[in-house]
């Protein structure tokens, strides 16, 4: 029998289709084996040697070397074509261009528009250009999170920035357009709505309950453990109740923690950990998985600002199921892999 479910976090609504229930090996299209890819790709701007085909580095993690020559561990650049613009290179403090949100006649409020000011950085996390999430260390992947974190850092102090976007896309349906590993960060101006619908979702929680809702999600889902993925110490992997693709996952910290920000060496470490475990249990069941990884944390407490209510996590999307019509029109996803069956699939109890 299908169950429809309801997402507290995103306020969306799915329809588990165990009828149909499907295992890794029945999505074809994640299965194809497209062929060994070179370690290093000369025609590749992101391999190394080929540092001067990218905007020149804001930050590196380099053993030797100088800045924009070989020699870095994880490099971050800003992108070639970016889809927002940073202030210094719109000459926004010229003055000339009024940066706030503005109806676009005085006659009408019905069409707003704002300058496309904020920032778009590329992390190059590997050397390798068949590097993958499952093929790395531990000490590797600890190395890209506190890159990502350190310009999470820098891009949410930046007085245009209003929300810093962190994510990741893999494979064709990913949207990954270059085949080298990296993370992308876009400092947009604006709360994005899917952040400010789950912030309107943990505020209403903790008006009624005075609690932290996603603390109560991790404790209520540790206690049954059926769709524990894995954890340690700091992290818990869950297969989300009402996922909208098949083998969602969702990354969070075990303990009350409001921004990624707050991610010490230590919990780097164990994140690392769960992250490598993770990937390396996707592209064991995959052999060709697109995906996309979203982390939702909002910026670091400025001096004036209360801390909000928020519980920093990582969405890991899969994109095995397409969104068709229902998706896109009524916002209700149709998954025929039952959280609990993917669980089991990860190596949880299910
Ligand atoms: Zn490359
Ligand atoms: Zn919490
Ligand atoms: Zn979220």
């Amino acid at each position: 029998m299908p169950e429809l479910r309801y997402d507290i976090l995103s306020g969306t609504c799915t329809i588990i289709a165990s009828d149909r229930a499907k295992r890794p090996n029945d999505f074809k299209a994640a299965q194809k084996y497209e062929g060994p890819v070179p370690e290093i790709d000369p025609n590749c701007s992101f391999c190394v040697g080929n540092e001067n085909e990218t905007p020149p580095e804001v930050y590196a993690l380099r053993d030797a070397g100088e800045a924009n020559q070989p020699g870095w561990r994880v490099r971050v650049v800003p992108n070639k074509f970016p889809a927002l613009r940073s202030a210094e290179t719109a000459e926004i403090d010229s003055g000339m261009i009024d940066t706030e949100a503005a109806p676009e006649a005085d006659d009408t409020s019905m069409y707003w528009r704002m300058p496309g000011i904020g920032a778009h950085e590329v992390v190059v996390e590997s050397v390798k250009h068949n590097g993958t999430l499952g093929t790395y260390t531990v000490e590797e992947m600890a190395v890209i999170l506190e890159t990502l974190k350190q310009r999470y850092r820098v891009l949410s102090d930046d007085k245009y920035i209003s929300y810093v976007q962190i994510f990741r896309n893999w494979g064709p349906e990913g949207g990954a357009s270059l085949l080298h590993p990296h993370f992308q960060i876009i400092g947009l101006p604006l709360m994005p709505p899917e952040v400010s619908r789950e912030v309107s979702h943990f505020r209403e929680y903790e008006s009624k309950t005075g609690r932290c809702l996603m603390c109560d999600y991790i404790e209520r889902e540790t206690e049954k453990d059926e769709r524990v993925a894995l954890k340690n110490d700091e992290f818990i992997v869950l297969c989300p109740f009402a996922s909208r693709f098949s083998f969602e996952t969702l990354i969070v910290p075990r303990k009350h923690c409001v921004t990624f920000s707050e991610l010490d060496n230590e919990k780097a470490t164990q994140l690392a950990e769960v992250f490598t475990s993770l990937f390396r249990a996707y592209e064991n069941m995959f052999s060709s998985l697109s995906y996309n990884i979203v982390f939702h944390t909002l910026p670091p407490p400025k001096r004036s600002r209360k801390h909000p209510t928020d519980h920093w996590h990582i969405h890991v999307y899969p994109r095995l199921n397409v969104e068709a019509g229902l998706e896109k029109g009524a916002a209700v996803w149709i998954n025929p892999v039952p959280p609990e069956l993917a669980a089991l699939q990860f190596g949880g109890k299910g």
